[in-house]
């Protein structure tokens, strides 16, 4: 570990730290304590003494372990949940809203549906969101009709640390405040309220490390999918998070992976698109390369090379070409993938067996997702993910090619995902608790030594609570929930340090 000249000086300066804040120390084992705040006791001593044995700790702290230095800091342990921006506007209610966009949704295509008919309707597609009066006149309260799925997302290369933990007690925490509300809305109505679920999807197209390679400057990887025994390393442990948390939310729980999402029937229309389109996606979505990263695993058996950043892909559009005497099959636009070692492969768009082999990074598979949500009139869906992918992220990658999208083909005209972030868990410098930052050399040491090891992962969770493997998980579940009822707390950040007192000790700070 890389260590400043200033911290060497401080690591031999030990002997003279601890030296000097024994001495400041001291004269609080008599009830003279000899400070100058003129008084008997030590809690009333001055700030300036006060400090002066603070500044003391802090010189002495880093010279403790001198090859890997640890520093010192203090809070008072008064916790704010300052109001702006998302805490001021859903201060007092998350789920409502929620609800009332749902609502929206509907109505929108319920107005789509009328504009189908033959009844010519003034009403635009704009002036609509805010106005539910044929739903409000079905039901005394308006409820929405469609089955409602929180859905969350995660990479099955390591235990679940407590920000993936953050993110699924989140997904059923909303989804058991959605389902409370509506039951509690449909007292003494006939109809009962939609069927709320949770669905967790699995990421197993991400890259296995040590499974890939470069060639000639382009990346090629392995998924988790395609490595015998990768995936199952860690499964038992989102396994048993996810039964617990259903457990106590009495809310249904299924799984999903990548799989799943390519073969839904919706997918090869919006493949057509991208391919398409795939130049202004390109640009769109990789400001790094340029290129729209789609993947597909080289078929020969025993390889599975992906190259990772779609650098390599010839996008043929066949609907575009000269080509119209050919059969229908031939005019299937299709995507030719490169492997390093054994050439091209294709897939056609059309092809349901095709295209579920096709894998995408994460911006492309978050359009892709989002527009099969939004072409989905039999269920609402809503997402919940880290805030770290909030603001920018979200707009360049997310919005604007859904808007162009919509405005190019017409459809889900008016709507956009609906996603809800969940609360980062940062470190002392504000860094989001990282998987890599756990694994790294050093970061797990130093939580260890701090005693935070336990939110490091849900493994590391267990065996802090012994026999009572669960309880840390429950105590996450709980604080999680007291964010929901108070929704100020979902728009910031938690530090570890907060999380190791209220959930490692379980006792609460002061707010
Ligand atoms: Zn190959």
């Amino acid at each position: 570990m890389h260590i400043h000249p200033q911290q060497r000086e401080e690591a031999l300066d030990g002997a003279s730290a601890a030296r000097n804040l024994v001495s400041l120390l001291t004269p609080l084992l008599t009830d003279d304590t000899g400070y100058s705040s003129g008084t008997s006791s030590p809690v009333q001593m001055s700030t300036r003494d006060c400090r002066g044995i603070l500044s003391a700790i802090q010189a002495l702290v880093p010279t403790l372990i001198p090859d890997s230095p640890i520093f010192a800091a203090f809070h008072d342990g008064q916790v704010h949940d300052p109001l702006g921006g998302g805490s001021y506007a859903f201060q007092d209610d998350l789920v409502g809203p929620v609800l009332q966009a749902l609502l929206n949704d509907e109505a929108l295509s319920n107005d789509d549906k009328r504009r189908a008919g033959n009844r010519s309707d003034e009403t635009s597609t704009q002036n609509c969101p805010t106005t539910n009066h044929e739903l409000n006149t079905q039901r005394p309260i308006p409820l929405p009709n469609r089955p409602i799925v929180i859905h969350a997302g995660v990479q099955p290369n390591n235990s679940p640390h407590v920000g993936t933990i953050v993110v699924f007690c989140y997904a059923f925490s909303l989804a058991r405040g959605i389902r409370d509300r509506m039951q509690a809305a449909a007292v003494n109505v006939d109809d009962e309220p939609p069927f709320v679920s949770v669905e967790i999807t699995f990421v197993d197209t991400a890259p296995v490390k040590g499974e890939g390679t470069e060639i000639g400057g382009i990346e090629y990887q392995r998924s988790y999918r395609d490595v015998p025994g990768a995936l199952d390393t860690y499964m038992a442990d989102y396994e048993e998070v996810l039964y617990l948390l259903s457990t106590w939310s009495g809310i249904r729980v299924t799984t999903a992976f990548q799989y799943n999402l390519f073969s839904s029937p919706i997918i090869p229309s919006i493949l057509r698109y991208f391919v398409a389109h795939h130049d202004l996606l390109g640009r769109q979505l990789s400001p790094k390369h340029g290129k729209l990263a789609l993947r597909a695993a080289c078929p020969i058996p025993g390889c599975a090379l992906a190259e990772k950043h779609g650098q390599l892909n010839i996008y043929n559009d066949t609907n575009h070409a000269q080509n119209k005497t050919a059969s229908p099959a031939a005019n299937d636009p299709t995507i030719t993938f490169h492997c390093p070692h054994h050439g091209p492969h294709t897939i056609s768009v059309s092809n349901p067996a095709d295209v579920a082999r096709l894998e995408a990074n994460a911006p492309a598979r978050s359009l892709i997702r989002s527009m099969s949500h939004l072409l989905d009139t039999k269920a609402h869906h809503v997402r919940i993910t880290g805030a770290d992918y909030a603001g920018m992220y979200q707009e360049m990658f997310l919005y604007r090619p859904l808007a162009a999208w919509s405005a190019a083909t017409g459809l889900a005209a008016g709507r956009t995902p609906h996603i809800l972030y969940a609360p980062l868990i940062v470190d002392w410098s504000g860094a989001k608790l990282s998987k890599t930052l756990y694994v790294r050399e050093g970061g797990y040491n130093a939580m260890k030594l701090f005693g935070t090891d336990g939110l490091g992962s849900f493994a590391q969770l267990k065996s802090r609570f012994g026999s009572n493997g669960s309880e840390g998980l429950r105590r996450i579940w709980e604080e999680v929930q007291g964010w929901l009822g108070d929704p100020k707390k979902l728009f910031r950040p938690f530090s570890l340090e907060y999380l190791q007192r209220v959930i490692i000790e379980e006792k609460k700070w002061e707010s």
